[in-house]
């Protein structure tokens, strides 16, 4: 999945998502990502996220609309994509190990984080301003 999150020189927010799915899917699968709310979300008011990984898991949670509703509550974008992440732990502590889930959120402020299973998710951002630069996701496992 390619997802991207973005805050204008408005202060608008947006958000798209992208992917060719998972290797060796069955034929009619949709994954999370065409689905509003698990694998993007945007509330102008708030913030956005948006998912990759296995998107059954991420659909199950309802991922980017849960971490846009913890940054809602007050969450930084990066303590809102790791509770999801400890949402699908929580339901599926086994499971868990084997798959690798990624979140990555901005809020309205333009702070930005992603949290991960596993080792291996990296965003790039960049301001207009500063370079782009390669950020490595923080993760659980
Ligand atoms: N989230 C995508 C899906 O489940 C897979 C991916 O992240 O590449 O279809």
């Amino acid at each position: 999945t390619i997802g991207m999150v973005a805050l204008d020189a408005a202060g608008n927010l947006s958000g798209a998502c992208t992917t060719s799915g998972m290797a060796f899917k069955m034929h009619g699968r949709v994954g999370d990502s065409p689905i509003i709310g698990a694998g993007l979300y945007v509330d102008n008011e708030i913030g956005a996220a948006t998912a990759t990984g296995v998107g059954e898991e991420v659909i199950r949670v309802v991922g980017s609309f849960l971490v846009v509703e913890l940054m809602r509550q007050g969450y930084s974008p990066e303590a809102a994509c790791k509770e999801a992440v400890l949402r699908i732990v929580k339901k599926k502590p086994a499971k868990a190990k084997e798959i690798q889930i990624g979140f990555l959120a901005l809020n309205k402020k333009g702070e930005h984080g992603a949290y991960c299973l596993h080792p291996g998710f990296s965003y790039a951002c960049t301001t207009g301003e500063k370079e782009e630069e390669l950020i490595k996701g923080k993760y659980y496992f």
